[in-house]
């Protein structure tokens, strides 16, 4: 291919408005554009890179036995209420309406619809077990898409569903998934951490998720320096410290209230009292389904929300609005405590036997000092319910200490069991004539995400630098004088051969200055460049450098073909 009769328009200008590296540099090597917030054009070098993921991914599910199908981007209405999820996930869908003003959604995912087709299609036990993919559009109304395509509204998922006999049965398509995400993601050359997850809206039993280690990821998760226990944070637990309350077996003196005028943050108050902030309970008023409860922390920790609600056992829960903290504390915001308090009062396990800690004293401008929670406060639950954090104890082995970490989100495996399956009355008659649910697992990878990530994972100062298998063209040939014949007649002989080889080249035959083709070749980043001149053909051959070597080397064409066969396998 000559770089001439294609497009790649190339910026010499960092994008202004792109926070992450891949991001600039998938708009600066010309593979996308924006169209509007979370929405992109394609051009020819990001397709071609597309289509190279899209090609493992489809390779590894067929060959974990998945069955390749393409299901629908409108989706009616009355399957996302037959699963209960048409409010649930209301935030994230986009709704339409046809013209005889019939609802529908443009699908965020494909449970609601695979499994219709499963109530319908599969009978018996001999048609099982069944894995179906697709690689397909999404739409999500993200309330914040940002850093291109890693946080999109329209996007590429390869999503699969598996049906199975039993929940047993179903460990083992969940593990096929597992396995060919794992070969999957090492084919595009990325590291990825394993990492345990929050279900969320999607329900079922477990669930991992796959994640790409970098600076620029939004999910936060911890990892243990010992075992193999790594999990996101949204549901990573650690090991709690029964708090050594008490100085030795001295009693705790009585509560005994102290001014604190304006001082309605931890930070405040522990500096004020000369307390330090883990010492301090932060006392936090939600509403769960509408009912206020208190949750009480040490005042250094986080409340996690999600295992607050799932500890709580409600469907919406929030932070209670300044009336409702009023009414029940009977203070201004920033000086609720749990003392007195006639609301359910959730406590973290790190307050087990808390003594003499100070709290807000539900008065105005006052704190209480000399707190014990078991003499002072009706704790209606201890439970977990913080976030864990960089250097907390593991909760799997005995010295290990969790490592704070950030991670990309690449794929994400379920384990759904009977929710889906259930509610769309996808059943199937055992061996024995029995009529049993199918047992579902569902599986996804964000394609368009996983493009990006492996370039925020392979780039340096000068541009992207991909691994062979997704890179658009994996050879780039530079004839710098394209008018020279022999340069000319060297670049297509060598073209040829390694398109015989199926080394895709690119020829760059633009008539520019030899410094913009290679700082262009650089930026996009082909695994392997090589130079045809005057000069090498008069040194023995053609310059050829891989993109991460130091220094290029002249080699006879025979000889040059073989080394870019080496850096390219
Ligand atoms: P996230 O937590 O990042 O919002 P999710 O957990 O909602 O993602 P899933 O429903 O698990 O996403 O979707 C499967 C995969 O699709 C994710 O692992 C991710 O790689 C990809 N994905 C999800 N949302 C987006 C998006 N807005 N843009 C690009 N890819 C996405
Ligand atoms: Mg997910």
């Amino acid at each position: 291919m000559h770089l001439s009769k294609t497009f790649i328009p190339t910026l010499r200008e960092t994008p202004q408005d792109a926070e992450i590296a891949s991001h600039r540099l998938m708009l600066r090597a010309g593979m996308i554009r924006r169209v509007s917030s979370g929405i992109f054009t394609f051009l020819p070098l990001g397709l071609r890179a597309l289509r190279h993921v899209e090609r493992i991914v489809r390779e590894e599910m067929d060959r974990a036995g998945a069955i390749e199908v393409l299901m629908p981007g409108l989706q009616p209405r009355d399957i996302w209420e037959q699963s209960g999820r048409y409010d649930l996930m209301r935030d994230v869908m986009f709704r339409i309406h046809d013209r005889q003003g019939h609802d529908l959604a443009l699908g965020p995912t494909h449970e609601e619809v695979i499994t219709g087709l499963a109530a319908h299609e599969i009978h018996s036990y001999r048609q099982l077990p069944c894995t179906f993919y697709q690689v397909q559009t999404k739409y999500r109304d993200e309330i914040r898409p940002r850093f291109g395509l890693m946080r999109a509204r329209e996007f590429v998922m390869k999503d699969a569903y598996s049906f199975d006999a039993s929940w047993d049965a179903a460990d083992g398509s969940y593990q096929a998934m597992y396995d060919a995400y794992e070969r999957i993601f090492k084919r595009c050359g990325l590291h990825v951490k394993v990492v345990e997850a929050d279900s969320g809206a999607m329900g079922g039993q477990w669930s991992h998720e796959f994640m790409v280690l970098a600076d620029s990821g939004e999910d936060g998760l911890v990892d243990c320096n010992r075992c193999a226990y790594a999990a996101n944070l949204e549901k990573a637990e650690r090991a709690h410290t029964a708090t050594p309350s008490k100085s030795g077996d001295s009693v705790c003196p009585s509560p005994e209230n102290v001014a604190t005028p304006g001082a309605t943050t931890i930070e405040a108050v522990a500096a004020l009292l000369d307390v330090a902030p883990h010492r301090l309970i932060k006392t936090l008023i939600y509403t769960a389904d509408s009912r206020p409860v208190a949750v009480l922390t040490p005042g250094d920790r986080e409340v996690n929300e999600l295992k607050l609600a799932r500890i709580l056992g409600c469907r919406e829960l929030a932070a209670a609005d300044a009336p409702t903290v009023e009414r029940v504390t009977g203070a201004p915001v920033g000086y609720a405590g749990p003392i007195g308090l006639s609301i359910p009062i959730h406590a973290d396990l790190d307050l087990r036997g808390a003594s003499d800690y100070v709290c807000g004293a539900n008065q105005a401008d006052t704190h209480t000092l000399h707190m014990d929670i078991d003499r002072d406060v009706t704790v209606t639950g201890f439970a977990d319910l913080t976030n864990a954090r960089d250097g907390d104890g593991c909760p799997h082995c005995d010295d290990g200490v969790l490592q704070g970490k950030r991670g990309i989100e690449v794929g994400h495996v379920f384990k759904l069991g009977t929710k889906y399956t259930e509610a769309f009355d996808a059943r199937y008659l055992t061996a024995e004539g029995e009529e049993k649910p199918l047992v579902m697992g569902c599986y996804g990878i964000g394609v368009t995400r996983t493009l990006q990530a492996v370039i925020e994972q392979h780039h340096d100062a000068n541009g992207i630098c991909w691994p062979a298998s997704v890179a658009p063209y994996k050879v780039v040939l530079l004839p710098l004088n394209p008018s020279h014949e022999a340069t000319c007649e060297t670049t297509e002989r060598l073209s040829a051969e390694l398109t015989a080889a199926g080394w895709e080249p690119l020829i760059d035959d633009r008539d520019e200055r030899p410094g913009v083709k290679f700082k262009d070749a650089d930026l996009i980043g082909y695994p392997v460049r090589v130079v045809i001149s005057e000069r090498s053909l008069a040194a023995g051959g053609v310059e050829v450098k891989a993109r991460t070597a130091d220094k290029p080397r002249t080699l006879p064409l025979a000889d040059a073909i073989l080394y870019i066969g080496e850096q390219l396998s």
